[in-house]
């Protein structure tokens, strides 16, 4: 049992029942107990496999694409490369040495990394050896400079409410107590500001999503790139609006009930990329499905390169590994990518406007 089962339910029953946003931040990022604030979560050996840990064609190729549309925005001098919620640190560490061919990238490169996570921001630290890198725990104090930014699965990690739709009103899913556990419950109904539009799309009984912790951050992002030049690649599992219950536990590659085990195991949901597109006052390129963007970046010529020398085992393990990232029945369809780039630029390479 997690010792944040009790501090919850003392909290619980002192101030009431907790929106999941509430739970789910409490969860991911307690200081003493939390799942992100505690551990190294990732690998076969961790709760679950990213992206950038399967295999390094992905870092490489969205670090490309990245350095390509900071060569098509006149190479601007010096810049940010920032990424959001690093992990291990993987594929910022694939994106420097993809980029060390490109030239003036890297003299005018300020590396800044956006992670809350002490265990993480070490783990970091050490993948990347190198002296320069500046932390942040939120976007609020980025350079005024333009802004190259990644984030792959930080976006399905910030905390989401969900609701019920009832009539013309919403009931918000709640986390309280129930027989001396944890346990789900339903307010009383209520209009809820901002999820006006979602009353034209949905019908009573549908569960809908919302995160105004990713609104924020995509506009903070979004207005940065505006304002001074840059692009963000986004990458995560989730569709355009949210329709349906996507919370979701995973401890041990399992999926397991989301209140089972508080702070021992990852949370995570879907992400709205239309609020986010909402959200933002930049351009935004086309929903793309992650295997077309990794296809059309090249995935399939730089896997046969990789391939020369390796036999066997490495051999088996690195064509799986592509599979796993492009195939429409493994990553390549769930998982989606969307570009924010100012207005008067074009999206980076491998995205449509
Ligand atoms: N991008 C990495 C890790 C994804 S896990 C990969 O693809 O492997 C989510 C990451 O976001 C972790 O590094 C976690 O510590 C960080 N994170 C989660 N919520 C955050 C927040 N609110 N602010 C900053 N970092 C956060």
């Amino acid at each position: 049992m997690s010792d944040l089962r009790p501090l919850l339910i003392a909290q619980i029953k002192a101030q009431g029942p907790i929106t999941l946003a509430d739970f789910m931040a409490t969860c991911l990022m307690h200081p003493e107990h939390g799942y992100y604030a505690t551990r190294d979560p990732f690998g076969a050996a961790g709760d679950f496999i990213t992206a950038p840990e399967i295999s390094q064609m992905f870092g490489e190729l969205v670090g490309l694409s990245l350095a390509q549309s900071w060569l098509d925005q006149g190479a601007p001098a010096p810049f940010i490369l920032a990424e959001a919620g690093p992990g291990r640190g993987t594929m910022m560490a694939d994106i420097l040495r993809a980029t060390r061919q490109v030239p003036g990238f890297h003299a005018a490169m300020r590396l800044h990394l956006i992670e809350t996570s002490p265990t993480l921001r070490q783990a970091q630290h050490q993948a990347l050896g190198r002296g320069d890198i500046i932390w942040h725990d939120s976007f609020v104090d980025l350079p005024d400079l333009p802004l190259y930014l990644l984030a792959n699965e930080f976006f399905d990690a910030l905390p989401i409410r969900q609701v019920l739709r009832d009539g013309g009103h919403w009931r918000e899913r709640c986390v309280g107590v129930t027989g001396g556990d944890l346990g789900f419950g339903l307010s009383a109904p209520m209009a809820i500001a901002g999820l006006e539009p979602r009353l034209e799309d949905t019908k009573d009984g549908d569960i809908v999503e919302f995160s105004p912790q990713a609104r924020a951050v995509a506009a903070l992002i979004g207005n940065h790139i505006e304002a001074k030049g840059g692009a963000a690649l986004i990458i995560d599992y989730g569709d355009w609006h949210s329709l349906g219950d996507t919370f979701q536990a995973v401890k041990g590659h399992e999926i397991i009930p989301p209140l089972a085990d508080p702070g021992l195991a990852d949370l995570t949901a879907h992400v709205d990329f239309a609020a986010l597109a909402d959200a933002t006052a930049s351009g935004y390129s086309r929903l793309t499905p992650q295997g077309v963007f990794l296809e059309r970046l090249g995935i399939t010529q730089r896997a046969q390169a990789l391939t020369a020398g390796m036999s066997g085992e490495a051999l088996d393990s690195h064509i799986s590994a592509h599979r796993r990232l492009t195939h429409a029945e493994e990553m390549g369809n769930l998982f989606k990518v969307m570009a924010f780039y100012p207005k008067s630029a074009t999206p980076p390479p491998g995205l449509e406007p």
